[in-house]
């Protein structure tokens, strides 16, 4: 191979830094997610071991210490891209592995440079070392992934599987090999070609952690645009989506969807009394006890002011009502303690569901509305179907 090994460290060494700026600066905007500024050091260690590794040749004087030293930064690079993956996954590291890795790395590396110098087995044991904390890395991005972040981590993952099978295949290579010298400067297929790959699956790494960053904004904005700021539900806006959803699976499957409208009973009166932060915690608190009751597969949402929306799937009127008496009864037994008052709300609920009204989310939403507000003129702390207060009208 006409390729020169120690260009490709150069080449490497080069684009480590030029990652470390870029995650750096990265880090710089997105303060609230870790893992970035250690990705950005990491790169910066790799930048630095390579340089090193470049300036050792057999016959410059230290350069067994500067193979140390190389091993060591590349060790440590490596180790703080696996923190930053943790830290990113809000995950807690493992520092007891981590810190036996480097231990053998280092002890390795003086050893078989310095002590008793054997490039080959440095070279086979270096390969094993680094082929089981890649594997750790894939591990901690292949399991347990937010599925909207799946394909970024998934990316990642792969880059870390590909350099674990390189340097597995490189120490199997090795052991089979028969050339008597494999220091770094040499220039056979055995050292050129893994240092090639590694150096792009090194950037392929890179550009995986650049993906997972882009991603998690993405998912963090659409988070924000579809969360109710105050109360962290969903709001009006994710609600109609999700409903548009919904209408598609019910009419697949034939399920009946049913629909609560919440309303705060005589709420301006406690933003007057008691005034608005303490609606605020009302809101809150009964925002949690609705979020709470219902199932994984229900939706909940602050649809506007004071008045909250439930979606609730396979679910019939009948169901659903049975749910909302729950929610009023726990709603009225719930007190908020404002320093030295002591405040109770009730609420009103109207419900409906798609077999009386179908699946277009205004008329589910209107008929809902129509019930609530009978439930006002009925004297508020209750819960009224659409379809009995049609009943009533027809009587
Ligand atoms: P009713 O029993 O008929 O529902 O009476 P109400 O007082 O609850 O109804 P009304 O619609 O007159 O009052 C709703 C109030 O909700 C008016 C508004 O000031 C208050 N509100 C809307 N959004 C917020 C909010 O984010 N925080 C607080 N504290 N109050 C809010
Ligand atoms: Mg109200
Ligand atoms: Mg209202």
């Amino acid at each position: 191979m006409g390729l020169d090994v120690r260009t490709v460290m150069v080449m490497f060494s080069m684009m480590a830094f030029m990652f470390f700026c870029l995650f750096e600066l990265a880090g710089l905007r997105v303060g609230a997610i870790r893992g970035v500024r250690q990705w950005a050091i990491a790169s910066l260690l790799m930048c630095l071991g390579f340089s090193l590794a470049y300036f050792y040749g057999q016959t410059t004087p230290g350069h067994e210490w500067a193979a140390v030293i190389g091993l060591t930064l590349f060790a440590l690079g490596t180790c703080l891209q696996l923190t930053g993956i943790l830290a990113f996954k809000k995950r807690p590291v493992s520092w007891s592995i981590l810190i036996l890795f480097i231990v053998m790395t280092i002890c390795q590396a003086i050893w078989f440079s310095v002590i008793d110098p054997d490039t080959r087995m440095r070279a086979i044991v270096n390969s094993l070392l680094f082929f089981s904390v890649y594997i750790v890395c894939a591990r901690a991005l292949l399991i347990n992934v937010e599925a909207s972040q799946k394909l970024a981590y998934w990316y990642t993952g792969a880059s870390f599987v590909a350099l674990a099978l390189l340097m597995l295949a490189r120490a199997i290579a090795l052991l089979l090999s028969t050339d008597a010298e494999i220091g770094l400067h040499v220039n056979t297929s055995i050292n050129t070609l893994p240092f090639l790959i590694a150096a792009l699956l090194e950037f392929s790494v890179a550009f995986g952690f650049l993906l997972m960053l882009n991603h998690r904004l993405i998912a963090d904005v659409y988070q924000m645009a579809s969360r109710d700021a105050l109360t962290g539900t969903l709001n009006r806006r994710r609600i109609e989506e999700d409903a548009l959803r919904l209408r598609a699976r019910c009419m697949r499957t034939g399920e009946t969807l049913a629909i609560m409208m919440i309303d705060i009973d005589f709420f301006k009166t406690i933003n007057d009394r008691y005034g608005h932060p303490a609606g605020d915690k009302v809101l809150c608190s009964l925002a949690e006890i609705a979020q709470n009751s219902i199932r994984p597969d229900d939706y909940f949402a602050r649809y506007g002011g004071e008045e909250f929306c439930m979606l609730l799937t396979a679910t019939t009127e009948k169901e659903a009502f049975e749910l909302a008496e729950r929610l009023r009864l726990a709603f009225s037994e719930f007190t908020l303690t404002l320093g030295k008052d002591r405040i109770n709300v009730t609420v009103s609920i109207g419900v409906a569901d798609s077999n009386d009204i179908g699946l277009v989310f205004e008329d589910l939403v209107t008929a809902a509305d129509q019930a609530l507000y009978r439930a006002k003129q009925k004297g508020r702390n209750q819960v009224v179907t659409y379809s009995s207060m049609r009943a009533n009208d027809t009587l």
